[in-house]
């Protein structure tokens, strides 16, 4: 049994640390400063939607480990009620003005009539134009899954313990100092860094390519029975419409924005009233028929920070100190989305490193 930590309890951390968990060969201690239940603006994965929107382009890494983590995210969704995970229909309008602002850059793949994920999402259809709202001119729709956050972490968490795995509360000035973190005491064999944003400060590790993509919600009570989302706004160059609906009472959350490079981490009021007027004119099943905004019933405004990376999400091995490291980290605006198929790779690296280490 090699003793291995895995460094961070987001998606990524968790995910990976039950993929290594289910192979039965290691002894595991995950190690995070934030825990599931808690709300930070350094942990991103509470503050997720979150749904499958693929928006890797098609044959990037992204884009791969969309199409392979759909297997296992839409196998919860129909067998594991208690995963917190449901499917919904997802209606995506386009705009033509938007090909070439930032938002409509954001959502290029996405929109595609010929998606690469037609054949991987159940259901997908391109809409006529009488099926789309005024002021758009086309648009998707397909078969997609909504997670409830604040139930899913717990769940993988849960799964992580029955697995025996043990969870810690720590902080690592380095990415090295975490091999001291293992619940044995003695020295773990590899450190798998999950610390999603905060790998831009993390001793050992320092990754200036990455940045915050900041993301703006209102939580509400409604429940519109499907999930919309358009190609941008009338409102900024990096607003955002979406629209889309928690399992198991998890609310609704309306968004958003992507603000690439801000840290700002309260919601601003009146980007909130924005948020709201565009998602009841996209989705006005949001409210009772004729009312506004007003109808609202809030539960929460949040702000989270996409753990945004240029280039690509980071899966890769390398010895830091002595230590060996598998990477877990960068996963933007799709890091549950992309969850599955990160933690093979993950498994993968770190059954290659642990040979690695044996032979010297
Ligand atoms: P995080 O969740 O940030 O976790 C990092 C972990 O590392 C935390 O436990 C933290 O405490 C720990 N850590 C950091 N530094 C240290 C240290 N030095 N020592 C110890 N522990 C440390 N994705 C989707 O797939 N679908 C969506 O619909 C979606 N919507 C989103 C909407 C918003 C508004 C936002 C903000 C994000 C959205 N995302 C979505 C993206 C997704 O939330 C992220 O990609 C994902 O949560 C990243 O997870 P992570 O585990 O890599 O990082």
């Amino acid at each position: 049994m090699s003793n291995i930590v895995v460094l961070g309890a987001g998606v990524s951390g968790l995910t990976s640390a039950l993929q290594l968990a289910r192979n039965g060969n290691y002894n595991i201690t995950v190690v995070a400063k934030h825990m599931p239940g808690d709300y930070d603006i350094e942990y991103a994965s509470p503050w997720a939607g979150a749904n499958y929107l693929p928006f890797g382009k098609g044959g990037s890494l992204a884009a791969e480990f969309e199409r392979d983590s759909w297997p296992e995210i839409s196998r919860l969704a129909r067998d594991a009620p208690e995963a917190g995970i449901h499917f919904q229909e997802v209606k995506l309008f386009r705009r033509s003005k938007d090909v070439g602002s930032p938002t409509g850059d954001w959502f290029a793949e996405l929109m595609r009539e010929d998606a690469w994920f037609k054949d991987t999402v159940p259901n997908f259809k391109i809409m006529s134009k009488n099926d789309t709202p005024d002021g758009m001119d086309g648009g998707t729709s397909f078969t997609s899954v909504c997670i409830n956050t604040s139930l899913y972490l717990p769940w993988l968490a849960s799964q992580c313990l029955a697995h025996g795995v043990k969870l810690r509360r720590g902080i690592a000035d380095h990415v090295a100092d975490a091999a001291m973190m293992h619940h044995s005491g003695k020295r773990a064999d590899l450190v798998i860094n999950c610390t999603g944003l905060s790998s831009l400060k993390l001793g050992g590790v320092e990754d200036k390519t990455l940045y915050p993509g900041r993301g703006q919600i209102v939580v509400v009570r409604s429940d519109p029975g499907y999930m919309c989302s358009s190609s941008g706004t009338d409102d900024g160059p990096d607003e955002a419409t979406y629209v889309m609906s928690r399992a198991a009472g998890g609310g609704c959350i309306l968004g958003g924005c992507m603000q690439k490079g801000s840290w700002e981490s309260q919601p601003d009021p009146s980007m909130a009233t924005r948020i709201m007027k565009r998602a009841v004119d996209l989705c006005p099943e949001l409210v009772p028929e004729g009312k506004g905004i007003e109808a609202l019933s809030i539960v929460r405004h949040g702000v989270g920070l996409r753990p945004m990376r240029e280039g690509s999400i980071r899966v890769e091995k390398e010895v830091i100190r002595g230590v060996p490291v598998v990477h877990n980290y960068g996963h933007g605006g799709y890091g549950y989305q992309t969850s599955y198929a990160a933690a093979a790779a993950v498994e993968k690296l770190v059954e290659e490193a642990l040979q690695e280490r044996a032979r010297l």
